[in-house]
């Protein structure tokens, strides 16, 4: 079986715990893609040596130097983008068609963080004393831990990742246990792109080494992309250890769908937003809210077209839905299913693991050997559902009635999270009266729930975020601290608060 090895101070080398865990592909069971190590404190302490070693040059290489080594690195990612797409498609499922789109976003996040090094404006301002001048500028937070999930594996650590560096931190990087082998690829293109090193650093593991990086003193901030429950628990840690922490985490994100909406556009939007990454994404369109003059026509056309989604290899380019990400996936969607079924909804299609039976892209691929559930859709659900509240993260999506634009939006808000929502509709009113009072970090009009753009501001409120946001402009608040100046050439004392304002 291949071996795969952390990558520290640019030397690639076997966890100190001589521990290794597998890396399977969901697709298939009997593929195993390699053997990875299980990071310990040992690993992390040679990391956090290396990385301050190289946090004293990195830090002071002037910005634009360190943007002309990230734009090297977006056109590597672009050179490698086929080949990286497949490994990522192989390790986690998606589609081939989805998994470059997942690396398009980290080419587009590293040819807009390259120009932002030749901004990161701060201010200048009028000092309140004379001969006398006030600015304050960027500096970087220090070494960053970034902690991430497996369904975007290099969209999601490059939106930490390389901000984070082109403002001049160093980083050590957790992936997800269940996608180790694109963050290798990661660190191979960064070391091609003339990182220096020591600046970057891939650790792998799961909970043990994840939980060390957090506690760990001289680690200054942590960047986490997972679950709620996880997500909570590190900012709690992070809070005691005063820690600066950005989290991006679950959601339950609603499409509006008013009766004047163009139907088709609307159905179009529902079904790539619903079962797109298998429905695995924080922004999955996982519940639809449709206006009670278009309920019956709208699910009418809709199951027809969920019945024709294929599954199968993400490899295939007639796949339409890959599989889940693993077990422990496959038995908490099939729970959700049971309980939307206990609590009174209509499953109307699918709320099964999908057998050879089933309608697949490739009439040989055994879908019995890989994680597949049938794309599954709910009916007459309603807010008090468990199925309505609570994160699935799977191809389940449900559908609820409303009679007012007003309790579409209550509907819509009516859960802990709030990181995507959507409405349908051609009133300029209804657009904008939403786009006001959906309590989410994103809203999109007549577009699904899901297509960030890398120079846009991404992230949620409520049981989403804690108030930061990635992507754009807004990232390097995170990924910086705040120096103020004052430069007083009076050549005198002069006391603020007092010598300006005594009579
Ligand atoms: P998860 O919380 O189980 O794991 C996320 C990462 O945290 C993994 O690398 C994991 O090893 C690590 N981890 C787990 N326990 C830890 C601990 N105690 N201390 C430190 N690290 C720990 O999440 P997941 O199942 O991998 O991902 C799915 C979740 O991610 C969903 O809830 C989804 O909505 C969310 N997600 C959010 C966004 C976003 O931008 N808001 C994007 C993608 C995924």
């Amino acid at each position: 079986m291949e071996q795969y090895n952390n990558y520290i101070n640019s030397v690639w080398r076997q966890s100190r715990s001589q521990r290794t865990f597998n890396n399977i592909s969901p697709a298939n069971k009997n593929d195993i893609i390699g053997e990875f190590p299980e990071s310990n404190i040992a690993d992390l302490e040679e990391a956090v040596t290396a990385s301050k070693f190289a946090y004293d040059k990195w830090k002071r290489m002037p910005a634009p130097k360190r943007g002309d080594i990230l734009r090297k690195a977006g056109d590597i990612f672009a050179e490698r983008k086929d080949e990286l797409a497949k490994i990522m498609t192989r390790e986690m499922g998606k589609p081939v068609f989805e998994t470059k789109g997942d690396i398009q976003e980290a080419i587009d996040t590293c040819y807009y963080a390259a120009t932002e090094t030749r901004r990161l404006f701060g201010h200048n301002t009028p000092s309140e004393m004379p001969d006398k001048m006030n600015l304050s500028f960027r500096v970087p937070v220090g070494i960053c831990g970034i902690i991430t999930a497996w369904n975007f594996p290099i969209a999601v650590p490059s939106w930490k990742i390389i901000p984070a560096l082109a403002a001049g931190n160093v980083v050590i990087f957790k992936p997800s246990e269940d996608s180790p082998l694109s963050a290798n690829v990661f660190a191979e293109i960064m070391e091609q792109a003339g990182l220096p090193k020591g600046v970057f650093n891939v650790l792998h593991g799961a909970t043990e080494i994840g939980e060390a990086i957090v506690n760990h003193p001289d680690i200054n901030l942590i960047g986490f992309t997972g679950s709620t429950d996880t997500g909570k628990s590190i900012a709690s840690k992070c809070g005691s250890l005063n820690k600066k922490v950005s989290l991006e985490m679950g959601g339950k994100n609603a499409q509006i769908v008013m009766d004047d909406a163009n139907i088709e556009l609307a159905i179009e939007g529902a079904l790539w937003g619903a079962y797109g990454t298998t429905g695995q994404r924080c922004t999955a369109t996982s519940r639809v809210l449709l206006h009670s003059s278009i309920y019956d026509k709208f699910i009418e056309i809709f199951k027809e077209r969920v019945k024709k989604l294929k599954l199968g290899d993400g490899l295939n380019p007639k796949t339409d839905v890959g599989p889940v990400i693993n077990q422990k996936a496959i038995d908490k969607i099939l729970k959700y299913i049971e309980i939307g079924k206990s609590e009174g909804a209509n499953l109307v299609f699918g709320g099964k693991r999908a057998d050879n039976g089933y309608n697949r892209s490739d009439d040989n691929f055994d879908l019995n050997n890989g994680n597949f559930i049938q794309p599954t859709l709910f009916t007459g659900v309603t807010k008090e559902m468990r199925i309505f509240q609570e994160e699935i993260f799977g191809p389940v999506l449900s559908i609820s009635k409303f009679d007012t634009l007003e309790e579409a939006i209550e509907l819509s808000n009516s859960v802990n999270y709030g990181l995507s929502s959507s409405i349908y509709t051609n009133n300029v009113r209804n657009s904008w009266v939403a786009v006001r009072e959906l309590e989410a970090g994103i809203t999109y009009v007549n577009a699904p729930t899901i297509g960030a753009e890398a120079h846009m501001p991404f992230g949620g409120v409520k049981g989403t975020g804690n108030g930061h946001r990635e992507g754009g402009w807004t990232v390097f608040d995170i990924f910086t601290e705040w120096k103020t100046v004052y430069i007083d050439y009076s050549d005198k004392l002069q006391r603020a608060q007092i010598d300006n304002y005594d009579e």
